[in-house]
């Protein structure tokens, strides 16, 4: 285990923020946290549990000690004529994890390709694309405390699984990190593919549901997020920086009479889901620069780092919009991303 001063965390956040941590640290057994745990120095310090950076905006250097699982393994855990149940290491690149699920033919993880980041974030986010979510497919998160290094293993019904979150990004963030997490994959799925997503749908138009594979699915997803979605890599972003709020339907009703073609999505209990890109891109935003932060030209729901942007730039950017919007149409926007 290497303990890393004054580390800079440029290459561990999509949105190529320069600061520094006090100590890094890469986690790669269960028992390094306790061996960490006997050197009182770090001890004495606060912690903090970070995976790729892809949604995080990090504000200033960091006071204390950032850690990072590298578990990398993943194993056959059993499987039986229609279902196969892995065992992920927290480490894995969640794209590598759903690029080798495909290769072999597995259904469950397709819908998902190309988000950025690691297998031990997914759960704490329970990130979602194209009509699936992590907690589709999670059967088991195995945890450690990063203060005693206990381990405790958690079933998705103690999950609290809920949009962009879980137990481990509400009462355990930054107590208990994920080291392994449980998927159970489809073996055949012949008709079953989710489509529920209307683009996918017409993508996939020419094909009959019973020829469709998880690789076709994959490929189409990829495209359709190429086309869509900022680069990181070319331009700072963390996704989608804002989550889509979610209003009642009296409310609805009322902003539908002053904006007759608001985009929004009826829910299961009634209440509506506004797309936060559109009242963004209504509020005037989109495109707009501010100092080195912007809001994406491609895409309202994400603010790009236009080169050399601190992270405070970046949140006075999204503070504005927040304010905007909420004056405009009476809807506070809350961050997707954690900001530091
Ligand atoms: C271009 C782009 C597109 C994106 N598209 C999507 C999308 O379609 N859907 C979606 O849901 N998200 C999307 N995201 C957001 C992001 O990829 C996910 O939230 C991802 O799960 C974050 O993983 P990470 O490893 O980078 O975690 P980080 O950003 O490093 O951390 C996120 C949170 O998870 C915690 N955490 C990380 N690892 C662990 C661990 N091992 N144990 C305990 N806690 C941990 C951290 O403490 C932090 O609270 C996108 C991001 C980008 C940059």
């Amino acid at each position: 285990m290497h303990i890393q001063a004054n580390y800079s965390l440029l290459p561990h956040n999509t949105f190529q923020i320069d600061v520094k941590t006090q100590y890094y640290i890469e986690i790669n057994r269960q028992s390094d946290i306790l061996t960490l745990r006997t050197d009182l120095k770090l001890a004495s310090l606060p912690w903090r549990i970070i995976g790729g950076g892809s949604n995080l905006l990090l504000t200033h250097d960091l006071e204390g000690v950032t850690i990072r699982c590298t578990f990398k393994k993943i194993t056959v855990v059993k499987e039986d004529e229609d279902n196969i149940w892995i065992s992920v290491g927290a480490g894995v690149a969640w794209h590598d994890l759903v690029t080798y699920t495909v290769k072999n033919g597995w259904w469950g993880l397709e819908n998902l390709a190309l988000i950025p980041g690691t297998v031990g974030a997914a759960p704490v986010q329970n990130i979602g694309a194209y009509g699936t979510e992590a907690q589709d497919r999670i059967t088991l998160v195995d945890t450690l405390n990063i203060y005693d290094g206990q381990r405790r293993r958690f079933r998705p019904s103690e999950c609290q699984f809920g949009y962009r979150t879980s137990i481990f990004k509400q009462e355990f963030i930054n107590k208990l990190l994920v080291y392994r997490v449980n998927f159970r994959l489809k073996k055949s799925h012949a008709g079953k593919a989710n489509l529920v997503y209307e683009p996918l749908k017409i993508a996939l138009e020419a094909y009959k549901k019973n020829d469709l594979t998880p690789k076709i699915l994959y490929d189409t997803i990829i495209k359709i997020r190429e086309e869509r979605i900022p680069d990181p890599s070319k331009a700072g972003n963390a996704g989608s920086f804002f989550k889509n709020p979610v209003i009642d339907t009296e409310y609805f009703e009322k902003l539908l009479e002053s904006h007759p073609k608001m985009l929004h999505h009826k829910m299961l209990d009634g209440k509506y889901k506004i797309p936060a890109a559109w009242l963004i891109e209504q509020a005037g935003w989109k495109g707009e620069l501010r100092g080195h932060a912007a809001v994406s030209n491609q895409h309202a729901l994400f603010l790009i780092n236009l080169g050399g942007a601190t992270g405070s730039e970046i949140e006075t950017l999204a503070q504005m919009i927040q304010e905007d919007v909420n004056h405009k149409f009476g809807i506070y926007l809350e961050p997707e991303v954690i900001i530091l």
